[in-house]
């Protein structure tokens, strides 16, 4: 089906050169990426291999990207090594650098990730290098169009404004919303700027895709993150997918998981449309969407049922696991049936092939976690593999692909509204450890808040900014409602409710973008003026390091200098810190060269801070030699077996525990007892006390990680346990004196966490994981039908939570929401998801031409039963009207794909607004190439009950005729 065809954009291509040094092999064989050897590259994995053959080839156009032939002037040729910025897996990039202009790019064989395979995006990230669609110059909005001005005017003028809404509304007043693409130091910075600044009010792109995985997995395990890797599903022998579709969000974490099932490994898909992933499974099931927990605890009844759970693993490493087994009892085949709509035998024969074939792992995806009851949905896939044993070992796992390149690094030590980088929360303690490594007093820390109140309140969240502008200020529970919103690196269509947020963005005070891109924001807001546009550099034109979804820390070195009047965002935080008059408290302990802030010093005061993570160990020296040594590292277990890195994990997988000079390999198996915590070790985390109702919370005796001294639970380490244990005097004078009164968190010397470690124990303690959450609406994960529910005789019997008053600052509604029957008029479900070939919002993805050409129109996939009932068919436009009033204009794509009631969008687009295209309100040359309507324009209300991440996976909608 060709839908468009573009002319737009061009990619340059040049000859063979003569290299030196490493790459002159890769030189030798591989030429430049021209349009069809970008397809073969893109398809060159197991993985995008499959997906290349799989892709709609019917919407693919003839390419116009190839025809504009660049020569390089011969000179001085540089190889840098690089990472895709477009998804999680992290794949290397080698980039070909000639007089400063970035010529090629390779496939970096040697990488362990992923061994000289990119998908589409990644093999044209050199995109970034040329920058066509970019903004070139800082702009300001004047009578609806945007002028070129300065920087000096732009610092000057967004400055002043935001001093003076801070002077008359006060700090919280603003909003700052980060990315997910910043590197860890960036995102560092930022949180530390927000807090100079004197506010929470800040946050970034996890909150809508995996805050629900990192409560949940959290609250369970002790970290919330992805537990193994990748490279370790080598090992399984089943492997269950749920909400997940890597053969188009993560591609090539599919090279890894298609080798195991080449040795054998089974493959379960659960998902309400057949994805491409599916098309792969041995054993595909359909379920309704926002019946996850029906689900799980469906195949969790076989397994009680069979006796197939590991009750020697429950019994010295859980606790609450009965309470599980009274809530699964409940869902018996013919209910979980009724429920979820899938069959019985389904949902025994999935139990089966999980129990049989261990180690088994679940991976999961926004599938999960994006619903009001997502922390509730993470929990219960989190218990299912302790129930089987499966947590800690090679070959299981909670693996949890994250989304955007670092959003597991922004969530670790990024902007977050309830905590300081490195989860340390924002109690009066987290500040106090925050001033000591600032080097500034924490008095004038508290000076900056309008209140201590204030500074231990978290802050609003990315998915509900907008209602912090337009609600009633009586229930704001801050002292301002929003007067400013600063979108730093952040797409507003991956956020819900578009006609609220427009809304929003009207009554705005000002509204501030800073990005390499417009994004949609620069033409969506409908406002005459008080809009800005700064132009960010890409991560290719700077350096860092950023974290992959399976925990390793990877340096991107620079691979060009920033392009037009583009400057990074570290020097752009500087120079707004530096007219807010806190630039020298911000640096106090980081070098400023020409305004930017030495990266490599942001992640010394990473590693002198972040204790709780383990980010302490990944100096940027040993970051940058691993990087320089890929190709030592073994592809399945991720152990450097040689060269100067030898015996470290890959990207030093965190924790990597203690000072850079312990030499902690890095742990890429969390809670595996199998290795000393000195070699990547670790129990489960003692986050919760030592007893709950009169129960050890504690692991059982014999339950420890080998070589540990201390044979049973333990509870964290701090300065009195390690007395008790007669460990004390191991420390230095120098440590002994930092340490004194703290714990292992706060003890600045690491001294605390050494010693722990020397006698085999880890510093977090040694505990049972928590199958009854006390501290959450759901202790014990119930089903709870969807806000807009088609199934109302459900809704009764399985009804959600009732409204909040003062959640994250802001009203929030359940009940209410769900008592209204919208399923008369809107009667197809309604849900969403990725597409290979674009990346979040997609504004950088669908202004690469490459790209564009793949996929060039928004769509909504609609079943041939509810097309004929419609009378609609493919190519033809239709309207997705939903039940806030919003309309979609999108193309019809008719395909079994999705079974008849559930239509599916892609999340990608934006640029149309309720069928007008907005192209003319960006600023001139700088609207990607393919726009389209955003499938948030037309989404609904609805909230986790613990993280507020919206519910985008189910909705309800109608579709007609235009
Ligand atoms: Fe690898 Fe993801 Fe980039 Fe594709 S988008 S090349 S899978 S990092």
């Amino acid at each position: 089906m060709t839908l468009l065809k573009r002319k737009e954009g061009s990619a340059a291509r040049t000859g063979t050169s003569r290299l030196a040094g490493t790459f002159e092999r890769l030189a030798a064989t591989t030429a430049t990426v021209d349009r069809r050897g970008f397809l073969i590259r893109a398809g060159l994995t197991a993985g995008a291999g499959l997906i290349a053959r799989e892709l709609p080839l019917n919407v693919i156009a003839p390419a116009a990207a190839a025809e504009n032939v660049q020569t390089p002037a011969p000179g001085k040729t540089e190889l840098k090594h690089t990472v895709c910025s477009h998804c999680s897996v992290g794949c290397s990039v080698d980039a070909i650098v000639q007089n400063g202009v970035w010529v090629r790019q390779e496939t970096a064989f040697d990488s362990p990730i992923n061994m000289g395979a990119h998908c589409a995006k990644g093999a044209s990230v050199r995109e970034h290098g040329h920058g066509e669609h970019r903004l070139r110059y800082p702009m300001k909005l004047v009578n609806g169009k945007y002028q070129r001005i300065s920087w000096d005017q732009a610092i000057a003028e967004v400055g002043d404004r935001l001093l003076q809404i801070r002077e008359q509304a006060g700090q919280d007043a603003v909003f700052w919303i980060g990315s997910s693409k910043h590197n860890n130091e960036q995102a560092y910075l930022l949180r530390k700027f927000v807090s100079m600044w004197g506010s929470n009010n800040t946050d970034h792109q996890a909150r809508i895709c995996h805050s629900t995985t990192v409560a949940g997995v959290a609250q369970t395990y002790g970290y919330g993150a992805m537990t193994n890797s990748f490279n370790d599903l080598h090992h399984s022998k089943a492997v269950l997918f749920i909400g997940s579709n890597p053969a188009e969000a993560h591609p090539i974490s599919m090279l890894h998981f298609l080798h195991a099932k080449e040795l054998g490994a089974k493959m379960i898909v659960v998902d309400p449309r057949f994805t491409r992933t599916a098309r792969f499974a041995h054993h595909y099931v359909r379920i309704r969407p926002g019946t996850d927990i029906a689900l799980v605890w469906g195949i969790l009844w076989h397994i009680f049922e069979n006796g197939w759970e590991d009750r020697e693993y429950i019994a010295a490493r859980t606790h609450g696991m009965d309470e599980v087994r009274k809530e699964v009892a409940k869902w018996t085949p013919e209910k979980v049936s009724e429920v979820t709509g899938v069959p019985e035998a389904a949902v025994r024969t999935a139990a089966e092939m999980l129990a049989k074939n261990r180690p088994s792992s679940v991976v999961w995806c926004m599938g999960v976690t994006q619903h009001h009851v997502g922390t509730a949905n993470v929990r219960t896939l989190s218990i299912l593999q302790l129930a089987l044993g499966n947590i800690g070992i090679a070959g299981g796992g909670a693996n949890i692909y994250r989304g955007h390149d670092n959003v597991q690094g922004a969530t670790d030590v990024g902007p977050n509204p309830d905590s300081l980088p490195g989860y340390y929360g924002v109690a009066e303690a987290a500040w106090k450890h925050f001033a000591a490594v600032w080097g500034v007093d924490y008095e004038w820390l508290l000076s900056r808040f309008a209140s201590k109140a204030m500074m231990e309140k978290p802050g609003t969240t990315v998915s509900r900014w907008f209602d912090g502008v337009l609600e009633k200020n009586e229930f704001v529970d801050q002292p301002s409602n929003l007067r400013a919103v600063v979108f730093w690196g952040h797409a507003p269509n991956s956020q819900t409710r578009l006609p609220d947020m427009k809304a929003a963005m009207q009554k705005l005070d000002m509204l501030v973008v800073i990005d390499p891109y417009p994004t949609m924001t620069a033409a969506m807001h409908g406002r005459k003026d008080g809009v800005y546009l700064l132009p960010a550099t890409t991560q290719f034109e700077t350096q860092g390091s950023c974290t992959a979804s399976n925990r390793s820390i990877q340096w991107r070195e620079r691979v060009i200098q920033p392009l037009f009047e583009c400057k990074t965002d570290h020097e752009i935080m500087y120079l707004f810190a530096k007219k807010f008059g806190f630039a020298n408290e911000m640096c106090k302990n980081i070098k400023v060269v020409n305004n930017e802030p030495v990266i490599e010093d942001i992640l010394r005061e990473i590693n002198r801070s972040c204790w709780t993570i383990g980010y302490t160990g990944c100096s940027p020296e040993r970051l940058k030699l691993h990087m320089h040594n890929k190709h030592t590292f073994n592809p399945t277990t991720l152990r450097a077996e040689s060269g100067p890195c030898k015996g470290d994990y890959y990207g030093l997988p965190w924790p990597c525990w203690g000072t850079p000079e312990m030499k902690h390999p890095g742990t890429p198996i969390l809670y595996d007892l199998s290795k000393p915590v000195a070699e990547g070790g670790l129990p489960f985390r003692a986050n919760w006390g030592v007893a709950y109702k009169g129960d050890s919370l504690l692991a059982a005796d014999g339950s420890a990680t080998a070589d540990s001294e201390i044979d049973t639970g333990y509870p964290e380490f701090d300065h009195v346990f390690l007395k008790r244990l007669g460990w004390w005097q191991e420390l230095t004078p120098e440590e002994q004196a930092q340490a004194e009164g703290k714990n292992w968190k706060t003890d600045l010397s690491g001294g605390i966490i050494r010693v722990a470690i020397k006698h085999g124990c880890a510093p977090f303690g040694n505990a049972r994981a928590r199958c009854n959450v006390w501290n959450f609406p759901d202790p014990v994960p119930v089903h709870r039908e969807p806000l807009m529910s088609p199934r109302r005789d459900l809704v009764q019997k399985y009804p959600t939570y009732d409204d909040k008053a003062a959640f994250w600052r802001l009203p929030t509604l359940y009940k209410s929401v769900q008592a209204v029957d919208f399923s008369k008029d809107y009667p197809l479900i309604m849900t969403s998801g990725r597409l290979v070939e674009y990346e979040g919002g997609g504004d950088e993805t669908r202004s690469n031409p490459w790209l564009a050409e793949l996929q060039q129109a928004m769509f909504v996939e609609i079943s041939p039963q509810d097309a004929l009932n419609i009378g609609v068919q493919s190519k033809e436009f239709v309207w997705v009207e939903t039940p806030t009033g919003a309309r979609l204009k999108v193309y019809a794509m008719v395909t079994p794909r999705v079974p008849q009631g559930t239509v599916w969008m892609p999340y990608h687009f934006g640029g149309w607004w309720m069928g007008e295209d907005l192209r003319e309100h960006y600023p001139e040359g700088a609207a990607p190439i393919v726009l389209g309507e955003a499938a948030n324009t037309g989404w609904t209300y609805g909230y986790d009950v613990v993280t507020m991440m919206q519910e985008t996976k189910v909705s309800l909608c109608r579709v007609v005729r235009t």
